[in-house]
């Protein structure tokens, strides 16, 4: 096409009057006059005219779009018919024309496209074949866009549009229950999910007078992690660790736990095997946990673009209900495969590499993503986002790139190791290294009082460990606290899938630091533990349910509990 010219597409060649006035409109407009007919036998009716960078759709299909548009800006409450009525008369007979852009270059997961001035960063274009992308790269004389589906059915010289929307993702109460894609269609075959609103996945985080301090737990129900590293409502605490080291099964139990305490799950899936995601889903599904989670899924087949957005689309999800006051929980697993996808689209958009060949803006891209998670004041409504990230290190390797940003960012981490994770010690959480800094204002009194010497002790026995071989050696005392650390240890391995309850923690620690399992095996830990807990459950149910409730029981109450145990 060249400057100078001007085409038609219609089923039927226009008659001489009406090319005339076309070319005359053109003139006006555009300073061209060529015109030039093309047969097009899918439209039915009407013709669309493509004049330099402009495209006016005068087809009866065209039509009628636009006037299904203006009617999608209608929001349907209770006096609508008038509405309707005055879009309907007020529907323009002109067209005014629509940018129109060529395709420049097209690639894995990337397409260049020229025109289209007015499009803005972040906005979705609409390419042929209903193929949607996302403008991530502004440059002088041409357009660098993401796509969200394979770019196979792209044609070079082909047309994009502006769809005048920045990308984003459909919210709503439906949502809960329902496994979707990053662009919030429903991938579980359960039908149509119906949304309440369309919120932009990027936004910028609330402000501090919108915040107010964490001050409410969101329990894991996991020992090692409530009892030494407590999480508040609102908090960003990190799950770090290598490969198969327990990571995705302490996000999923702890999703498990929140089950009939009123928190929002959502559940982001970031370049993982479609496998893995599924065997997650079918998890939540048995425990009864998908009444009130929400999973996204990217899964490590998706374009980059797609795994790009996934938390971000998460995160607008999140944003929804923290809005109306609910507390919510969401889980990105993981933000390694988010930084590889990123790398990824970076390097093929031609930004320079920086370390590790990460793109310089990274780290923004993170702390943009996990600056959202507030708790809200309550003049909006209090409610809170809480994110969990899971970040994946080579070789322990915390000081790596990517490990070093999302540390830095988060309020704490919860560190796994290899070693522990093979010797047994499952979850394999490092004590020494994991932190959370903001969650012991948020931790339950009962637990708080209960665990305070937990850390001291741990920490001991791990410089008296190195002892243990010479245990023939050892005098009486030494050998006692050695079994007591080794008590400790043990009340801290748990099953995945099993989270226990505020009154259950409080009761075993209660037992454990009072050194009522030290010297005992593993087996028989486990069976006197349960015991104790389900006999002092069948005969104080109401000071279960207090430290449950309130989180805190009376001096009076406490001795009841230690007696109970220790009698
Ligand atoms: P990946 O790096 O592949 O994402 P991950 O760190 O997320 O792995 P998981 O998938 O959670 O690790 O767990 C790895 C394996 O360890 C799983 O088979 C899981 O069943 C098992 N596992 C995790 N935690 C426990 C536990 N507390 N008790 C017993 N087995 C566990
Ligand atoms: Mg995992």
């Amino acid at each position: 096409m060249t400057q100078n010219q001007a085409y038609l597409y219609s089923n039927e060649e226009p008659s001489n009057s009406q090319k005339s006035r076309m070319i005359e409109f053109l003139k006006d407009k555009h300073n061209i006059s060529e015109l030039i007919f093309v047969k097009d036998e899918s439209i039915t009716a009407g013709f669309r005219l493509i004049a330099g960078s402009k495209e006016y759709d005068w087809t009866g299909e065209g039509r009628l779009k636009q006037f299904k548009a203006s009617l999608d800006e209608i929001k349907f409450e209770k006096d609508v018919i008038p509405l309707i009525k005055e879009k309907i008369d007020n529907f323009s007979t002109e067209v005014t024309g629509t940018d129109i852009g060529r395709v420049i270059t097209v690639s894995d997961d990337i397409a260049t496209v020229s025109g289209l001035d007015g499009a803005e960063y972040g906005e979705i274009l609409l390419f042929e074949n209903g193929i949607k992308g996302l403008v991530q790269d502004l440059k002088e004389d041409e357009i660098g866009c993401i796509l969200f589906d394979e770019g196979d059915d792209i044609s070079q010289g082909g047309f994009v549009r502006r769809s005048g929307k920045v990308a984003g993702m459909p919210v709503g109460d439906k949502f809960i229950g329902r496994v979707t894609d990053a662009l919030g269609n429903p991938i579980d075959g359960l039908g149509d999910i119906e949304a309440d609103d369309y919120r932009p996945i990027e936004r910028p985080a609330p402000g501090i007078v919108e915040r107010q301090p964490v001050n409410t737990p969101i329990e894991t129900g996991i020992i090692t992690i409530d009892t030494m590293f407590p999480i508040g409502r609102g908090q960003r605490e990190l799950i770090i660790g290598d490969r198969q080291t327990g990571k995705t099964t302490i996000a999923v139990d702890t999703i498990l736990n929140q089950k009939d305490k009123d928190v929002i799950c959502i559940y982001v899936a970031i370049g993982q095997k479609a496998s893995s995601v599924a065997s997650t889903v079918n998890t939540l599904k048995s425990f009864g946990a998908m009444d009130y989670t929400t999973v996204i899924s990217s899964t490590a087949a998706d374009p980059d673009p797609l795994k790009y957005i996934a938390p971000y689309a998460g995160c607008a999800l999140g944003e929804y209900f923290m809005e109306k006051g609910k507390d919510v929980l969401i889980i990105y697993d993981d933000l390694s495969k988010h930084a590889d996808a990123y790398r990824t689209l970076s390097l093929l958009l031609g930004r320079s590499p920086g370390r590790e060949a990460y793109p310089g803006d990274i780290f923004y891209l993170h702390s943009r993503l996990l600056e959202r998670s507030a708790h809200l004041s309550d003049e909006l409504g209090g409610g809170s986002l809480t994110a969990i990230p899971i970040v994946e290190t080579q070789a322990g390797d915390v000081s790596a790139y990517i490990p070093t940003n999302v540390i830095s960012i988060t309020d704490g981490q919860i560190f796994l190791e290899t070693g522990l994770f093979f010797s047994g010690q499952r979850p394999a959480v490092n004590v020494g290294i994991s932190v959370s800094r903001v969650g012991g204002d948020a931790q339950a009194k009962i637990v708080k009082n209960t665990c305070k010497s937990l850390k001291i002790e741990l920490a001991q026995y791990q410089e008296k460990s190195v002892f243990n071989k010479f245990s023939s050696d050892l005098d009486e005392e030494t050998k006692q606290s050695l079994q007591f650390g080794e008590s400790l240890m043990m009340i801290m391995r748990q099953k995945q899938h099993t989270p226990l309850s505020r009154h259950r923690i409080v009761i075993i620690m209660t037992a454990a630091l009072g050194r009522k399992f030290a010297g005992l095996t593993l087996a028989e830990t486990e069976k006197l533990s349960n015991e104790i807990c389900a006999g002092f459950e069948e005969k104080h149910d109401s000071l279960c349910k207090k430290i449950d409730e309130k989180g805190i029981l009376t001096q009076e109450e406490t001795e009841t509990l230690k007696n109970y145990i220790f009698a």
